[in-house]
């Protein structure tokens, strides 16, 4: 039921403002209990538009006591019941999404038409497919002796201590959250510390239906509020997705207190393009798979585009005309395809592997699109697609997650090799294969060391489709039904002798 009615604000600069400075903490705004505050930057121009609460500890503490608190009347309510509250709560984002979408392209810098909206409405059917599955949350019967019945049942976890990256802070918010919650857990969010506004507002806006406790937030720093998250008592899972580098911090975090863990970490995702791939389609399978429109931040960018030697020079040239006509510029402009980068780290980190890969031996780069014009965006994060031809697999540029527009397109004659090289790396999160024949589509798909394996097709994440890497890509799975029984509850074996 609706305690509350909150309505859509369609200026994201005002909501920026209104949200500003606070942690959701038992279904109530709070500040952080330091007072401290960090700055929270609009990328396309580097003004500030609002502050973050800085928190640490102690905050960590009280959200997690919430959550400790409320999980016991939660995990009594029927599976059913909780589902049906959890899809009350897709029927509100559904009428926020455009409202989502403006605040989350201004703090992110993702263009709203190509980028933004889109992840409004993937948010809000997240909630809406979890809160139909609190049925499925169903055990077994165990064939044994006549007079022992056996069987398992599902159990909540506990509090579930969730960290999130910046890049799509909304969907993989609503991917570790849905289920959590039909699964009877409570939960901690930490928000990344550039993008703290969106997944603030879904808080406000599901607390209209969740009871308090049940759903916490916090915005802060990765080890002053994610470290006591990870390594408070009271948490008794941790879900996270964002870098490798951070993934191991946590999984070390979470074995000292030898909790299950989930993490979707990075990747360098490899695209075949066979000689008899339909060109057009894979021009446009390139495009979406590298997303140029989200300035090739995505941890399934098809970064690495192997491409048989009889179509190369075609696809770059085609691959390069396509990336040109799109429009770089102000995120919130109906006009512009491509955002900018998130941060100035970001930015530099971006910067810095173009320079590598312009020294790199061989490897020929190609600035695609343009720069946007006018003086608001002198400060702006933009950087220019660019396409590397030339370099090896080997290289740093095609070894290395550089998490920006940039792709390696690499000439291949054989499929084997192709094959070979798409699996020479440490990550394993999605691979495509483009062809028109069945049985390299099928070997591919076998051999490719990924967790996530298209023909034809780039990626598409579904709230139904289990999702996750393997290799250095992560542990454990996303999304799907599975995701809610493997990884947010215990399976419970009993046995009864009725002897
Ligand atoms: P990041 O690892 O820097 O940060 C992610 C989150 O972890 C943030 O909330 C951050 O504050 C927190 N954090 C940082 N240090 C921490 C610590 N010591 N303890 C606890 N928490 C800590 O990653 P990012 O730069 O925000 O995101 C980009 C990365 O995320 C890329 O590598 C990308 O591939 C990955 N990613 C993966 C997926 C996936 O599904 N596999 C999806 C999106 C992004």
């Amino acid at each position: 039921m609706l305690t509350k009615t909150i309505t859509p604000t369609l200026d994201p600069f005002a909501l920026a403002k209104t949200l500003s400075n606070n942690n959701l903490i038992n279904g109530t705004l709070v500040k952080a209990k330091s007072g401290k505050t960090f700055p929270i930057i609009n990328p396309a121009t580097g003004e500030e538009i609002g502050v973050a609460a800085a928190s640490e500890a102690a905050d960590v503490d009280a959200a997690v006591k919430s959550a400790k608190k409320a999980q016991k009347e939660w995990a009594k309510m029927q599976p059913r019941d909780r589902g049906k509250l959890v899809a009350e709560c897709g029927r509100l984002l559904n009428d926020h999404q455009e409202e989502l979408g403006r605040l989350v392209a201004l703090e992110t810098g993702k263009a709203l038409r190509t980028e933004s909206r889109v992840e409004a409405s993937v948010v809000a059917d997240i909630f809406t497919f979890f809160g139909g599955l609190g049925g499925e949350l169903k055990g077994e019967t165990l064939p044994l002796k006549n007079d022992v019945l056996g069987m398992t049942i599902r159990e909540p976890i506990g509090v579930v201590g969730a960290i999130i990256p910046w890049n799509v802070p909304m969907m993989l918010m609503g991917l570790k959250i849905a289920p959590a919650l039909v699964a009877g857990n409570t939960v901690v969010v930490k928000s990344a510390e550039e993008a703290p506004l969106a997944v603030l507002r879904i808080c406000e806006i599901v607390n209209q239906v969740l009871p308090p406790g049940v759903f916490n937030m916090l915005s802060g720093d990765g080890p002053e509020c994610g470290g006591p998250l990870v390594a408070h008592p009271d948490v008794k899972k941790v879900t996270f997705t964002g870098s490798v580098e951070t993934g191991k911090i946590i999984y070390r975090g979470a074995a000292e207190k030898l909790i299950p863990v989930t993490l979707e970490l990075g990747g360098k995702s490899p695209m075949i393009i066979m000689g008899d791939a339909d060109l057009d389609k894979a021009i446009g399978g390139a495009i979406a798979g590298m997303r140029f429109t989200r300035q090739g931040q995505s941890c399934t960018a098809a970064s690495r585009i192997f491409v048989h030697e009889s179509l190369h020079d075609k696809f770059v040239n085609a691959l390069k005309a396509k990336v040109d006509a799109m429009k770089m510029g102000d995120p919130l402009d109906e006009k512009t395809d491509i955002g900018t980068i998130i941060s100035p780290e970001q930015f530099k980190k971006v910067n810095k592997y173009i320079k590598i890969g312009e020294k790199t031996k061989g490897a020929k780069a190609l600035a695609c699109s343009a720069m946007p014009e006018g003086k608001k965006f002198k400060k702006g994060l933009f950087v220019r697609p660019v396409i590397f031809t030339g370099m090896t697999n080997k290289s740093k540029l095609a070894q290395e997650e550089i998490f920006g527009p940039v792709t390696c397109v690499i000439k291949f004659k054989t499929y084997e090799e192709a094959l070979e090289q798409a699996n020479d790396s440490v990550f394993g999160l999605a691979a495509t294969i483009w062809t028109k024949d069945l049985k390299t589509a099928l070997d591919a798909a076998h051999k490719l060391e990924a967790g996530f394996v298209q023909v034809n097709q780039n990626v598409v994440v579904s709230a139904n489709l289990s999702y996750g890497g393997v290799k250095q890509s992560g542990l454990g799975k996303e999304a799907s039904l599975e995701s809610m029984l493997e990884h947010f509850t215990h399976k419970k074996t009993i046995l009864i002798n009725m002897g």
